[in-house]
């Protein structure tokens, strides 16, 4: 195959598809808004799954960078009241088959993977077009444009290479996140990071929840959730921090104080992020020379799945490809039908574990569900 496939986006999805392209001899140029690979901190930890995003990282010839980024001990999990009542307890003794790395680790092994110049920074998409005949152009935020015979959107929630496809747009799921971090836990915030334990802790309520990982060193990422309209955070000013961080604490008042101290003692301003999501079972007719992969295809609310479902979808479109490298529809309706029925499917189980976990019963509901799990039911 000659065509150079344009790629609209850096994160792991995008990165994926271009490595396995690479692998295959196919060239592809990967255009991305952010400056540098540095500009943002990629944040955050991800469990990845053996049955979706390891695959990925096999057909990218990566597993063994991947076995090297593994943060040991992680997969330990407690669950806690919001007293700070232990609930459920589960060590991590290396069978769980979800090892966690730093999201921005794991994106640095992907582009260190990558030819030199495949990425061009600083490139940000403002709209696309249909030229005919599966032809497509690119216009970028300085006025520059392209144009393509296959273009793919990996960009994200809010692609601006969707609108091609469908006319569908994420709609606020009445959830938001705030993101906090705690540095050097152990010594400067001792009672924090005992209740977060080695792993990852969750402590929900049906409307409030405070989830923490303990990420490399003993950096602790909590996860402040909100069941609020967006006016609600419209009216906090997060430019101030101070005020920023009293408002959300006081959203958890009567909470045990080594819980609230994840939102009280925060290095960092609070970050929020609201949550969105697509229609589930999001889906298009086949138009010509584009396609998208991840969250752009199937965002849904946080689930555990996201990023291994990017990372499925780059290389099982890289194979795709590698495999009808005469006829790009028949590979873009190959992978198309794949992705569509995983994404469904995931998307419904993610809602129903959402519900039967975290509904009404939590947090009893989900220590029901993990002690079951146990005990293989
Ligand atoms: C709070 C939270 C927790 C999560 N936890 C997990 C988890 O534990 N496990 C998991 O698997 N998933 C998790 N997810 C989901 C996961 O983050 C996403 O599903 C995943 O990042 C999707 O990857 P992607 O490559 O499709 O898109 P993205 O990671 O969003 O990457 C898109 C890229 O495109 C670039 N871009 C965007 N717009 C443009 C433009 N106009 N022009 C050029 N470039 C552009 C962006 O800068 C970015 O680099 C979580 C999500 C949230 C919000």
């Amino acid at each position: 195959m000659t065509t150079d496939v344009t790629i609209i986006g850096a994160g792991l999805g995008g990165l994926t598809l271009a490595r396995v392209l690479h692998l295959h001899g196919i060239p592809a140029t990967v255009y991305e808004a952010e400056p540098s690979p540095a500009a943002r901190s990629q944040g955050g930890m991800l469990d990845i799954h053996d049955y979706n995003g390891q695959l990925a990282l096999q057909a990218a010839d990566l597993m063994d960078e991947f076995r090297s980024l593994i943060l040991e001990g992680r997969q330990a999990m407690r669950i806690l009241d919001r007293d700070g009542a232990v609930l459920f307890e589960e060590p991590d003794d290396g069978t769980g088959g979800r090892p966690e790395v730093q999201r921005g680790e794991l994106r640095q092994i992907l582009l260190d993977s990558l030819p030199a110049g495949t990425v061009r920074w600083g490139h940000k998409v403002s709209s696309t077009r249909a030229l005919g005949e599966g032809r497509h152009e690119v216009t970028f935020a300085d006025g520059s444009t392209l144009d393509t015979s296959l273009l793919v959107g990996a960009d994200g929630a809010w692609s601006r290479v969707r609108p091609l496809l469908s006319t569908a747009t994420p709609e606020y799921t009445g959830k938001s996140v705030i993101h906090t971090y705690l540095f050097d836990a152990d010594t400067r915030h001792p009672a924090a990071a005992k209740a977060v334990g080695g792993g990852s802790m969750l402590a929900p309520t049906p409307t409030r929840e405070i989830f923490a990982h303990r990420e490399r060193g003993d950096t602790l990422h909590a996860y402040v959730g909100l069941t609020e309209p967006q006016e609600w955070s419209a009216a906090i000013d997060f430019t101030d921090a101070v005020v920023a961080t009293a408002r959300i604490a006081q959203a958890f008042d009567g909470w045990a104080p080594e819980l609230t101290a994840l939102i009280t003692d925060t290095d960092t301003a609070p970050v929020l992020r609201p949550l969105y999501t697509l229609p589930i079972e999001h889906r298009w007719d086949r138009v010509p020379g584009v396609t998208l992969l991840g969250d752009a295809a199937h965002l849904t609310p946080p689930n555990g799945e996201g990023a291994n479902l990017a990372m499925l979808d780059g290389a099982e479109l890289g194979e795709a490809l590698a495999a009808h490298p005469d006829d790009i529809d028949a590979a873009l309706t190959a992978y198309e039908q794949a992705m569509f029925r995983r994404s469904a499917e995931a998307a419904v189980e993610g809602a129903e574990r959402e519900e039967r976990m975290f509904g009404e019963g939590t947090p009893h509901s989900l220590v029901d569900a993990f002690t079951a799990h146990e005990r293989g039911h």
